[in-house]
């Protein structure tokens, strides 16, 4: 019986993904995906789903791992994602914070109202010059439904509606040096990201950040978990008006090349070289 109720779980998990796969043609034939790859479940899943594709589509993978340099907390999340990349032979490239920036989140996280400001920045920057340093076609992330509706509220929430662009499945190249990011979990909702891991027994990292409940996305978080408890289906509501307000109407920002690092940016000094100027400021 538990048997049956896994492969059915999995059956329909991997049916809503293919729909999102072929709806908005996030794999082409052949392509080389470089998978985000945290050793969270979300990561370990989009791995493991990007696997099942891997003769369908022809893909050739590789994951990036990126240590902040969190103590205590980013070291069992790499282990794991060593582990499974390993299990199915997807070469594992690891960054860090130290390497790339010399410093880690650990050291800087107080110059912030939250840690998440600066780790973001600096997490997407390392992915994106990674990917691309690789000849990767996509870069395959980890975000759920629940992640992309917070995203998109908070950016209400703060009046940011440049950030709109970023939302949705698919994020095309806008500049030659912006590896396309694609979000294959898109419709899945954590809550069932977490009983895949459980139902198959997937040791993934389950630990939360000792920052994350700093941010304006962790109170997000509980209020929507809150909401969906009395009125099951308002998440996957948002999504779809999401969906349908912004799905044709997508103001893309032009990007320059980083006058300092030479990456792809919106501005002539991109945020993460803006950042790094003002963290040397601060600490010297
Ligand atoms: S919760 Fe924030 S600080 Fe922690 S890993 Fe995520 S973005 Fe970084």
């Amino acid at each position: 019986m538990e048997a049956l109720n896994r492969e059915k779980f999995n059956y329909n998990l991997e049916k809503r993904v293919r729909k999102v796969i072929e709806d908005y043609k996030l794999l082409e034939d052949g392509e080389k995906v470089a998978i985000a790859l945290s050793g969270g479940k979300d990561s370990i899943l989009t791995m493991f789903l990007l696997d099942k594709f891997r003769n369908e589509f022809n893909l050739q993978l590789v994951a990036i791992s990126v240590d902040e340099g969190i103590l205590g907390y980013r070291e069992e999340g790499l282990e794991t994602a060593r582990k499974h990349a390993d299990l199915l032979e997807i070469e594992l490239i690891e960054k860090s914070f130290k390497g790339e920036f010399g410093l880690q989140l650990d050291q800087i996280h107080s110059l912030y109202k939250s840690a998440c400001i600066p780790c973001g920045v600096f997490r997407r920057h390392v992915l994106n010059k990674t990917a691309y340093q690789l000849g990767a076609d996509k870069l395959a992330t980890g975000h759920n439904l629940d992640d992309e509706v917070q995203s998109y509220l908070m950016s209400f929430a703060r009046a940011d509606f440049r950030r709109f662009s970023k939302f949705g499945p698919k994020l095309d190249r806008i500049h030659p040096q912006l590896v396309p990011r694609i979000k294959p979990l898109w419709r899945i909702p954590e809550k069932d990201v977490g009983i895949w891991a459980v139902l198959n027994g997937v040791d993934v990292h389950f630990a939360e950040c000792p920052y994350s409940k700093q941010s304006l996305r962790a109170k997000l978080k509980n209020y929507l978990n809150k909401i969906e408890e009395d009125y099951p289906g308002t998440k996957l509501n948002i999504l779809k008006s999401f969906e349908k307000t912004f799905k044709h109407n997508k103001t893309l920002t032009e990007l320059f090349k980083c006058e300092k690092c030479g990456e792809a940016s919106s501005l002539r000094i991109c945020k993460t070289c803006e950042m790094l100027d003002d963290i040397n400021k601060k600490i010297e």
